[in-house]
């Protein structure tokens, strides 16, 4: 079958949760057995959103081969186990990069460069390059922004003339938002009905519309929405909140969205397929009812800023019969005085990774708690980074410890920047990303956790554990358990003596997907609920 393209824009108001739309909208064509890919095309100027503070735009999510993302990207893995790569997160400033080289290259011939055509031709050729180097069923490309943004404007016009171009092959699915008015006790379908008159101005008539809302809407809503909108009748779903975004997909199944997008783009709908361990992953989530309390220490009390983990942590709950509920703790609340009481309750606490110096000492004072109170403790990257500190300054005995990137000056500095790092001065995409190998040590705890003796983990930081060190650091208790066979960097320590103290250099939050959770978070709270 030709590749058919699937666009989806968003309007009203932005975090509609447009990339779990998306996301769902892969997961159901995949259990037709369509091959599908899903890509985003944010429109802020920044290359990456490696260089974005998470207060700005949420987590960095990393992609195998080492490109820098938007969270999204980890919702479509998540729920299809795809793994994206760096052609799958495209922004503005990468368009544009890319058409100001060519320009300095002379491609253009002396032409006057333009948004339209040039920018657009870049943005379209973009699209579809997914596809031009491995066959696809569908490609998802999900647009960051809100209708009407003025950064999203040669977005549209780039999908306007694909769709022109492509007839058939391709579809717009438009999600927008219906209010519920409690003064009149009644739904509102005006902003939809203003989103798509936005969209039919710029020359593009969605094909399918989404409707997020609060509350459960009346088919006959839906129906006057299709009337007012030009959309068929069975072309408007509803997405009301869901107890999990887990159930989306089940829920845009049942009302025949995908039904829908295959019948739009013309080909045979088939029987719908049964989803059965989806189904199962949820039945599980809503029947769980043992509650376990994992701490996330770190600085940014922000639902998205640790999104990887937290749905790392509530897949592995749901694998193990009980549900996480995750207890955000300031790292730079936290000090000696009152670290018991801070952590009091907790059953897990995960050390969270990070950069600078912010919030720093609050983590050491965690970790060295945790471990002297046989508390389970996962620490990631940075968190890896401050069990090791700590490690060396309460039980190796250098009180002055610490990592390069806090204290250049330390006389041990047992987490120490690599040589390749060293004279790197810009700081977007130049840190060690991506996947890279790792053997893991016979007879250690993460051998057995993992069953395997090689595995493959991401990456995303500019330190590492300093290797002079690792005698001092066996010999007491903190043994280094996962090494890069190339580079022999340690990737990961563990103290077999306690109830679970783990730390990894690498991300494992990024591959923990629905259907495949991860072992390390699968057995940390394993390890919590049969305590
Ligand atoms: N700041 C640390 C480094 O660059 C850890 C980064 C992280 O936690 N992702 O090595």
């Amino acid at each position: 079958m030709n590749t058919r393209y699937i666009f989806v824009t968003g309007g009203v108001v932005s975090s509609l949760g447009k990339g779990i739309i998306s996301a769902s909208i892969g997961k159901l064509l995949q259990a037709r057995g369509y091959k599908v890919t899903i890509q985003k095309f944010d429109p802020y100027i920044n290359i990456d959103p490696g260089t974005l503070n998470p207060y700005e735009h949420g987590e960095c999510y990393v992609t195998v081969d080492g490109m820098e993302t938007d969270l999204d990207l980890g919702h479509y893995e998540r729920f299809t186990g795809i793994r994206t790569t760096r052609e799958n997160s495209m922004t503005t400033g990468k368009i544009y990069q890319a058409v100001i080289d060519k320009e300095r290259r002379g491609d253009y011939l002396g032409k006057t460069i333009q948004v339209v055509p040039h920018i657009t031709n870049e943005i379209k050729a973009r699209i579809k390059a997914n596809a031009t180097r491995e066959h696809f069923d569908f490609v998802i490309t999900e647009i960051g922004g809100t209708i009407g943004d003025i950064e999203s404007a040669p977005f549209m016009e780039a999908i306007r003339q694909l769709r022109w171009e492509m007839g058939r092959s391709a579809i717009n699915i438009h999600l927008t938002y219906v209010p519920y008015l409690n003064a009149a006790g009644e739904f509102k379908t005006k902003p939809t009905q203003h989103s798509v008159k936005e969209m039919q101005s710029m020359g593009i008539q969605p094909d399918i519309l989404i409707l997020r809302t609060e509350h459960h809407l009346e088919e006959s809503l839906l129906k006057k929405v299709a009337s007012f909108c030009n959309v068929d009748e069975d072309c408007v779903v509803q997405s009301e909140d869901l107890p999990s975004i887990y159930e989306v997909p089940l829920n845009m199944q049942k009302q025949g969205l995908d039904a829908s997008i295959i019948r739009k783009l013309g080909e045979e709908v088939g029987h719908t397929p049964e989803m059965k361990a989806w189904r199962s992953f949820v039945k599980k989530e809503k029947e769980a009812t043992k509650i376990v309390n994992i701490g996330l220490v770190g600085k940014y009390d922000l639902q998205d800023a640790y999104k990887s983990i937290r749905e790392s942590l509530s897949l592995a709950a749901t694998y193990n019969d009980c549900k996480a509920k995750l207890h955000f703790v300031s790292s730079e609340d936290i000090d000696k005085t009152n670290v018991a009481e801070k952590l009091a309750g907790l059953d897990g606490v995960i050390i969270c990774p990070g950069f600078g110096q912010r919030g720093i000492e609050g983590k050491l004072v965690a970790a060295e708690y945790t471990r002297t109170h046989n508390i389970p403790t996962f620490g990631i990257c940075l968190g890896m980074q401050m069990m090791v500190i700590e490690f060396a300054r309460n039980v190796l005995g250098y009180k002055d410890a610490h990592s390069m990137e806090m204290d250049p000056k330390t006389t041990h500095n047992v987490i120490d920047i690599m040589e390749e790092q060293k004279n790197i001065t810009n700081m977007g995409g130049t840190m060690r990303l991506g996947a890279y190998g790792c053997e893991l040590k016979e007879g250690s705890k993460v051998r057995s956790i993992y069953a395997e003796s090689h595995i493959e983990e991401r990456h995303r930081h500019r330190y590492e554990f300093n290797n002079q060190y690792i005698d001092q650091y066996e010999s007491n208790g903190m043994k280094c358990v996962g090494k890069n066979a190339e580079s022999n960097l340690v990737e990961i320590v563990e103290i077999p003596e306690h109830k679970w103290y783990i730390g990894t250099q690498f991300h494992p939050e990024y591959s923990s997907t629905v259907l495949r959770p991860h072992p390390l978070f699968m057995d940390f709270v394993k390890t919590i609920v049969s305590a």
